[in-house]
């Protein structure tokens, strides 16, 4: 039986159409909630992460804010950036985006960000409450996974989940997550033995290693649900045939643009799961989703208002 799409466009769009309610109701109470981004020098990629991110405010009728500092900033330069942002009213999140130059201390700048304004939630205290099990700004990328399983109705209740990847932003709190939901959860990283016997095991794979393809169907037990985090640019001719050898129209679009786009699992384990996400469409776009989610949550709970259980019933 063919594998069941999960749609991260279509869950976006669900997620849009519920946040534009609420949006409309905190304009009605004379708040329009306001998302910062810190943009640091001409990383491509980071641009244009950034400017899909305030393409989403304005989609949704937030207000965005955009600060483009030079890549020679320093980290007490930034760090004024910062302050200033958490002191302005008009400012409920404030992203600031990854990678920055090699000068800068990251975590510093990270840890400056005001907690309550920390959309992004990867500031120590949001990542805290997250560990006991009392998160109210989770990062994006592994909330918007949680929206795809409770919009799919996908079991998580005693389910063998493994998350592959211990990133700070990505790998730990999706399994976090997960273990709240009470799932059974192993993390699996690049220390570990035997991935594909742990992996095999699974009833839900979370692969967000940043390695193009590496999940084959060898991986996955037949029917389980894999979420594919990966986003990986693939540019070498003979990489994207490798991969893409059964799915020709990938091959016409690599020849077309000379780049395509694969997630760390293969595109033929689309012949053992039950369930996936696929790259694009799948977890990408529930990323910002989340953002623009997280964001009005922040201006919610800045004021003081009951914190809206609207977009995925989080708390
Ligand atoms: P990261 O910080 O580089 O972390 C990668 C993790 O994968 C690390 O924990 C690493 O283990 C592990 N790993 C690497 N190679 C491995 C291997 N061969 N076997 C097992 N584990 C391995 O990456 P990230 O920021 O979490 O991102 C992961 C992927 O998700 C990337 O492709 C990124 O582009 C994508 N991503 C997508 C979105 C989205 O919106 N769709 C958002 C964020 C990230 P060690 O800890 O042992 O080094």
């Amino acid at each position: 039986m063919a594998a069941r799409i999960l749609s991260g466009n279509a869950i976006r769009d669900q997620i849009y159409a519920e946040l534009a309610g609420e949006i409309a109701s905190l304009g009605a109470a004379g708040v329009r909630p306001g998302l910062a981004a810190v943009l640091v020098g001409d990383n491509p990629a980071s641009k244009l992460y950034v400017n899909s991110k305030i393409a989403a405010c304005g989609k949704l009728g937030l207000a965005s804010f955009m600060l483009t500092p030079p890549a020679s900033i320093t980290t007490d330069e930034l760090l004024a950036v910062v302050d200033g942002l958490n002191r302005r009213d008009d400012v409920d999140g404030i992203l600031v985006q990854m990678p920055l130059p090699p000068q800068v201390d990251a975590k510093k700048i990270l840890d400056a960000v005001d907690p309550a304004k920390d959309v992004d939630g990867f500031h120590p205290i949001n990542v805290g409450r997250l560990v006991a099990g009392r998160p109210n700004l989770v990062a994006c990328t592994p909330a918007g996974v949680m929206e795809i399983f409770r919009r799919s109705n996908i079991p998580l209740e005693s389910a063998n989940a493994v998350v592959m990847g211990r990133s700070d932003i990505v790998g730990k709190p999706m399994a976090l997550l997960l273990l709240h939901a009470s799932a059974t959860v192993t993390i699996c990283h690049s220390k570990t033995r035997d991935m594909k016997d742990v992996s095999h095991r699974a009833d839900i794979v979370v692969a967000a290693m940043g390695r193009a393809a590496m999940i084959t169907p060898d991986y996955i037990r037949p029917g389980a649900t894999v979420i594919d985090v990966g986003q990986n640019v693939i540019t070498d001719k003979a990489e994207a045939e490798r991969i893409f050898a059964k799915f020709p129209e990938k091959i016409e679009a690599f020849r077309a643009k000379g780049s395509v786009l694969v997630g760390d699992v293969h595109p033929e384990v689309v012949n053992v799961a039950g369930a996936f996400t696929p790259v694009p469409g799948g977890v990408g776009p529930l990323t910002i989703a989340l953002l623009m989610s997280n964001t009005v949550k922040a201006a919610r709970m800045r004021r003081g208002a009951r914190v809206p259980a609207a977009v995925g019933g989080r708390s």
